[in-house]
């Protein structure tokens, strides 16, 4: 091979290195700039993902947070920033106000207005509320009919007289005017409590004092409230020993028939024998055990005890009747009158000597229920009786459906009759509804003779009340049963006696 062709051979395999290495330059630099662009196509996506997923969390956050009719925060939310606040406010010094707000009447506006126009309301209440806020301030709903402003604690009185007020601007709905109004309570930090649970429930205290004082008003917690307060503590760890030990126990109250005042049957009432405050009412202790869910257990003990107790005056023929009373929580156990049964069972009382006393409220409150009780306990034999008749709805189509077996008037009514004419005229009137639904009745609260005279004429069949006898100890109803049956001597005042009518 010459020289010349040697040398042009190198050099064309020079230049055909170079173009091979430039096209894949070439090629690499697309392929690089292609994966730039797709990186920065992908990390704009990212992004955006990134930002859709952060403004999804944080409408999350707000929806979780806030109360899906007003916009304002709702209980959970509430409940953190209250903590929070308390926080702060431990560590700057600062006083802090929760207000409690809670509207009069709304069930009824919502009944009468309907559910859209109670939602309206809600919303004018929750704008109002958010009108009265000062900055820093929270609002929020606590559900229903509940909202509460957490504040800086100064001119505490002036901001709630400020609040009920603005709450109670009339407002106008389909073609109407209402008249809102509301029930404040206020309990400050750190005056009356240092942490959010105590603020809560003393503000509570305050919102129970202003409802019930008839509400559109406030109420600040006070020292007389706390004294409230603490009482009660006290005497909730005391309930709660004194059930199982036995310290809650029956007594009776006698029942007489109305033509001859003998006695016929017992009302069982709770009483208990406190270690150090003696003996206490009904009055003090069942509202407690009712809030504190402990009155299932105790109406079990107190009526176990009683149907013992008074079984043998039953088989003796002392009495035909022990009437015992229910608590409406207790009728709201869909079990109640199963495990009454069961336990009535476990006595030596017949069924049919048994009356389970129940207030109408429960009627109202769940018909179909009480409808399933009181027939479980009718096919059983047990007798239900209507207590406090003429005090509730007395919603007659309701009785009539159910197997009532007897009707107590209630003392209240017993007051005035055969002294106030209307008075007389108006539980004549009840006496002959109940005598057409064809129950027993029983009038209670009896105290003087003008009263026994009255309803017996007017057709009781028994009476019950203080002229025959006051609620006593068994030992002590054991005594007058014997005595009285012994002496066949009626108990209380001679009667004139006036014709039976038909004997219930
Ligand atoms: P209630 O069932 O209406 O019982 C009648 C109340 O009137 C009793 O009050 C009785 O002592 C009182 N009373 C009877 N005769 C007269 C009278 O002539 N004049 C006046 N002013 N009062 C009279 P007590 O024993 O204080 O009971 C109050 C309420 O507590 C009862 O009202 C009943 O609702 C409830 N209660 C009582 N014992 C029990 C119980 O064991 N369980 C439940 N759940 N509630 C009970
Ligand atoms: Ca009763
Ligand atoms: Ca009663």
């Amino acid at each position: 091979m010459s020289e010349a062709r040697a040398h042009t051979r190198q050099f064309g395999g020079a230049r055909l290195a170079r173009l091979e290495a430039e096209t894949l330059l070439a090629a690499k630099t697309e392929d690089l700039r292609r994966a730039t662009e797709e990186f920065e196509r992908l990390s704009a996506a990212l992004g955006r993902r990134v930002d859709e997923l952060e403004a999804e969390r944080a409408l999350t956050l707000h929806l979780a947070r806030t109360d899906g009719l007003t916009g304002l925060l709702n209980r959970g939310a509430f409940t953190s920033a209250l903590i929070e606040r308390l926080e702060d406010a431990h560590e700057s010094g600062e006083r802090v106000a929760l207000f409690v707000i809670d509207l009069d009447h709304f069930k009824h506006l919502n009944d009468t207005l309907g559910h859209h126009a109670g939602d309206l309301l809600l919303n004018e209440m929750g704008t109002r509320l958010r009108g009265q806020a000062r900055h820093g301030d929270l609002v929020a709903r606590l559900g229903g009919d509940e909202f509460a402003l957490i504040t800086a604690a100064p001119d505490v009185a002036a901001r709630a007289e400020q609040l009920t007020t603005a709450l109670a601007q009339a407002y106008w709905i389909y073609g109407r005017t209402v008249a809102p109004s509301a029930s404040v309570g206020v309990a400050v930090f750190p005056d009356n409590a240092v942490d959010a649970t105590d603020l809560q429930r003393f503000a509570d205290m305050a919102l129970y004092r202003a409802k019930a004082g008839g509400g559109r008003r406030f109420s600040i917690f006070d020292r007389e409230m706390r004294e409230a307060s603490d009482r009660r503590n006290s005497l909730e760890g005391d309930l709660r020993r004194a059930i199982p030990q036995g310290e809650i126990v029956p007594w009776f109250q006698p029942v007489v028939d109305a033509q001859d005042s003998r006695i016929v049957g017992v009302e069982v009432l709770a009483r208990w024998n406190h270690p150090e405050q003696g003996l206490l009412l009904p009055g003090v202790f069942v509202p407690l055990a009712e809030e504190l869910g402990l009155i299932g257990q105790m109406d079990a003990a107190v009526f176990a005890a009683a149907c013992q107790r008074a079984a043998p005056w039953v088989a003796q023929g002392l009495i035909d009747t022990v009437s015992c009373n229910v608590s409406p929580r207790e009728l709201l156990d869909p079990a109640f009158s199963r495990n009454l049964i069961r336990r009535l069972r476990a006595t030596d009382l017949p069924a049919t000597a048994l009356t389970v006393e129940i207030t109408e409220t429960f009627l109202v409150d769940d018909l179909d229920l009480a409808r399933r009780h009181i027939e479980r306990l009718a096919a059983c034999g047990v007798r239900v009786a209507l207590d406090d008749f003429g005090t509730g709805y007395s919603n007659l189509r309701a009785l009539m459906q159910l197997p009532i077996h007897t009707v107590k008037l209630d003392q209240s009514l017993i007051g005035d009759v055969g002294r106030d004419p209307r008075v007389s005229k108006l539980v004549r009137s009840m006496l002959q509804a109940a005598t057409s639904l064809d129950c027993r009745i029983v009038a209670e609260g009896v105290e003087d003779e003008g009263q026994a005279l009255f309803l017996r004429a007017a057709g009781c069949d028994r009476l019950q009340g203080y002229l025959f006898a006051r609620p006593m100890p068994a030992e002590a109803v054991e005594a007058r049963l014997l005595e009285s049956a012994a002496a066949r001597v009626p108990l209380g005042p001679a009667v004139t006696p006036i014709p039976l009518r038909n004997s219930r």
